[in-house]
């Protein structure tokens, strides 16, 4: 049997919409055209099979409980790519784009043989690395399984080949894998919130794993652990890149400064923000 797409739609953001949900007719559209594997447009044309209809249902209903969009489709796009994401993982955002996009403008023109991700979650800033230098090793470390799971299954839906550790990046005994094999780059999108960010997460984020963003009190655990640990891993004159909460640029640069790098920048995102800051080793380290 086949069912009417556009009244389906209709109801479907009007529930939404009841329930709060900002932008329900994106969602609902993104739902049908999930299951379906059809545009919305087409659907309006041809009717939807009766057979979609319950887990279009479910999914909406699930959303309505204002889980993340991306979770409930399992995928998301970044750089471009299409990624698996799902509960335990982190959503990748666009602002983390501008992170890559300072990393390749780094590295074009330099001679570049490897690239390690700290808290690579999902994958997404290690694999967007990967497809645009392909020539150069990628190592990608995270502390979550469940993280890493996703990442392999996003490096083999790309055929992508990037090294997968499974370590804490706080933990000294990492770097012992890693001294025979120094960095030119050093990346990471480390969890940065403070207690009063993780006290007032929308309820999306809720349902991603806190672990992927909780900094510690001032958010800058990371930053502190990373510089101090890892620039013993990067090559003199390498480059260390982190994405920031907006407000950290300051304490950030001063982390990096007080550890010697050099040429401490920040870049702002396409909003605006400050969202990076990234130096280079100095050759006296
Ligand atoms: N940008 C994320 C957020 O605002 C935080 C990600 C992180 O801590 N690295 O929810």
């Amino acid at each position: 049997m086949v069912i009417d797409a556009r009244q389906l739609y209709n109801e479907l953001t009007a529930f939404l919409e009841s329930r709060h949900i900002p932008d329900a007719d994106f969602d609902a559209r993104c739902i049908m055209e999930q299951v379906t594997g059809k545009s919305l447009e087409m659907l309006f044309i041809s009717g939807i099979s009766s057979e979609d209809e319950n887990p279009i249902r479910n999914m909406t209903q699930r959303r309505a409980f204002h889980e993340p969009l991306q979770y409930i489709l399992g995928e998301w796009e970044f750089y471009g790519m299409r990624l698996f994401v799902g509960k335990g993982v982190l959503i990748p955002r666009p602002d983390t784009e501008t992170l890559v996009d300072s990393v390749l403008t780094w590295c074009k023109n330099r001679e570049i043989s490897h690239i390690i991700d700290l808290c690579t979650g999902s994958g997404c800033i290690a694999l967007a690395l990967k497809q645009h230098l392909p020539n150069v090793k990628v190592t990608a470390v995270d502390f979550s399984q469940y993280a890493l799971d996703y990442a392999k299954k996003n490096a083999e839906y790309h055929h992508l080949d990037i090294d997968l550790i499974h370590a804490d990046v706080l933990d000294k005994a990492t770097l012992s894998s890693f001294l025979e094999n120094p960095a030119d780059v050093i990346v990471s999108n480390p969890p940065y919130l403070d207690y009063d960010d993780m006290a007032e997460l929308q309820t999306e984020v809720r349902h991603e794993p806190a672990s992927a963003l909780a900094g510690g009190k001032d958010g800058l655990r990371f930053y502190h652990g990373i510089t101090n640990l890892w620039k013993n891993i990067l090559k003199s004159g390498g480059l260390l890149a982190y994405e920031i909460g907006e407000t950290q640029a300051h304490s950030v640069t001063e982390i990096m400064k007080s550890h010697a790098f050099q040429n401490v920048q920040t870049v702002r995102d396409l909003a605006g923000n400050d969202r990076v800051i990234m130096g280079k080793k100095s050759s006296e380290h």
